[in-house]
């Protein structure tokens, strides 16, 4: 999507086409379904990336040290989980230079990747994360998981769709509620991740792909 690129400015939405798969969470961080990922994410010794909301990060600052201790890499996903595509530059900046300063005020972590909500990106974002030092990212598939489809059905869609390098998007937070509810995603990953094993993938962290082009 060449020209998309050329409007928008790059954005990282695969790995390297072999059995290294990547886990993200976006729009957390959450009190009920964060610690269960975490939990799970250490019992099978696994990295992810955690995309997190600056509102929700000044909510539940523990949680975001917590996912920094446990040597995941956090992520800015803007501070109110804003539709980038519909506002100006001053409001895109506003909103990264925001959630950047929470994030590492509350973890004492500098950022340096940034997710887009909905994926909707801007024409401003290019210049605005040059500045920043941030890497774009996207995803290579969603499996519909915010609309709690069950625990079983999040995990066949991702068994499903898994692929050489395949950037994993699901949620441990809702974008617009702070007590939003993820525990299906939460309960789901244990199988997840012992389905993708049996294929053959290992998880990698994202931050092997900081930096890169898909
Ligand atoms: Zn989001």
């Amino acid at each position: 999507m060449m020209g998309l690129d050329l409007f928008f400015g790059p954005s990282v939405e695969r790995g390297p086409r072999d059995n290294r798969i990547y886990l993200t969470f976006d729009d957390g961080p959450n009190d009920g379904a964060t610690p269960a990922i975490l939990s799970t994410l250490a019992t099978s010794r696994a990295p992810a990336a955690f995309f997190m909301v600056g509102e929700h990060v000044r909510r539940f600052q523990a949680l975001a040290r917590e996912v920094v201790a446990e040597g995941h890499l956090v992520g800015n996903h803007t501070y109110n989980h804003v539709k980038l595509t519909f506002v100006g530059r001053k409001k895109i900046r506003d909103q990264l230079g925001k959630t950047h300063d929470e994030i590492e005020q509350r973890t004492n972590v500098r950022p340096r990747a940034f997710r887009a909500p909905h994926g909707y990106r801007s024409p401003f974002l290019k210049s605005i994360c040059m500045d920043m030092s941030y890497t774009v990212f996207g995803w290579t598939f969603g499996v519909f998981d915010t609309a709690r489809p069950g625990v079983e059905e999040i995990r066949r869609r991702v068994r499903k769709r898994l692929r050489k390098g395949a950037i994993v998007l699901l949620h441990d937070g809702d974008g617009y509620d702070p007590e939003g509810d993820r525990l299906q995603t939460a309960q789901a990953l244990p199988g997840i991740i012992a389905d993708a094993r049996n294929a053959g993938y290992e998880f990698a962290p994202l931050t092997d792909l900081l930096d890169s082009r898909s």
